[in-house]
């Protein structure tokens, strides 16, 4: 069986199912474009220079880019064609100077979901633990300060970087130190403003001003994490915000309190990473729009993740 599954996933990767992509709208999610050397890039979120050039290149030879805007009307689009939609998650720096002169240049559509205390702060707790993957000190202390389940196995987990412990933080006590950093990860608001200024390209959307997984935080939290950044980004930019990233972005990482503070605050437009329609019992779910999570991946293996989707019934 695991032979069969090993050449049906080879035979996936090969070429897309052209036929049954029409009318189906692929929205990607990147993050960071970043090469190894610098000291923020993490396997968990970043793309390398060459291989983003590569990724964007493939799509644009197969599909119709479209904005995220474009997809309030997606009933007029053309049903023979087969769309993708660009996205950038958490305001990296590194989308404004090595993606946005691609993108511009080929006149391409993309959105960046945006947190406050990255743009304000040049940090958000995950990519912290990435700068610090090696430093024990920090570590053991985020350990000790904010863990809420601390076993052996957690421990052993967290400080050989094999997980990013989203599902077991103390979310009510994750504050930010002031930021020792040198490198620039995150785009200010200054860079923001003068690429907003010059360019018509860029949807502007809400990702929380944390970035804490909200299925662990109280409703109230959940509340400020919002409207806390709507606002934000509303004074700063001028720009009211209707399209919504769930930090982390599967199924445990949002709740039905999360899906009922988005619609007390307008947020008709709600993006998962999970790759097709998430079901529930409750199926509260189905209104978020899947998104292919994209880090490294070749070629070879996005065409898989897209011939997936159009195959979800058949477990890969
Ligand atoms: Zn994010």
């Amino acid at each position: 069986m695991r032979f069969i599954k090993k050449i049906i996933i080879r035979l996936l990767s090969v070429s897309l199912l052209k036929p049954f992509l029409k009318s189906k709208i692929f929205i990607f999610c990147f993050h960071d474009i970043s090469d190894i050397s610098e000291d923020h890039h993490s396997e968990y979120y970043s793309t390398e220079k060459n291989v983003f050039l590569k990724q964007l290149n493939f799509i644009i030879k197969n599909f119709e880019i479209i904005s995220t805007e474009q997809l309030k009307t997606k009933h007029l689009l053309d049903n023979k064609k087969a769309y993708a939609v660009l996205t950038f998650d958490d305001g990296f720096y590194s989308v404004l100077s090595e993606a946005h002169p691609v993108l511009s240049k080929k006149n391409i559509p993309y959105t960046l979901f945006l947190n406050q205390s990255a743009i304000e702060k040049n940090q958000l707790w995950c990519s912290n633990v990435a700068i610090h993957k090696n430093d024990v000190d920090y570590l053991n202390a985020f350990y000790n300060n904010l863990f809420i389940d601390k076993t052996a196995a957690n421990y052993s987990a967290f400080i050989n970087n094999k997980i990013l412990p989203v599902d077991n933080l103390n979310y009510d006590k994750l504050e930010y130190n002031e930021n020792k950093t040198k490198d620039k990860i995150y785009a200010t608001k200054d860079d923001l403003k003068a690429v907003l200024k010059q360019s018509s390209l860029i949807t502007i959307g809400n990702h929380t001003s944390n970035h804490y997984n909200l299925a662990k935080c109280s409703k109230t939290l959940q509340e400020k994490e919002i409207a806390d950044n709507h606002q934000y980004v509303k004074d700063v930019f001028g720009i009211t915000m209707e399209h919504f990233a769930i930090p982390f972005g599967k199924k445990q990482h949002f709740n039905e309190d999360t899906l009922s503070v988005l619609a007390k605050n307008n947020y008709a437009y709600i993006y998962s990473t999970n790759p097709s329609y998430i079901k529930t019992d409750k199926n509260f779910a189905s209104q978020v729009f899947p998104r292919i999570g994209i880090t490294n991946q070749s070629v070879g293996e996005i065409k898989f993740y897209i011939n997936r989707t159009l195959l979800k019934s058949i477990s890969l």
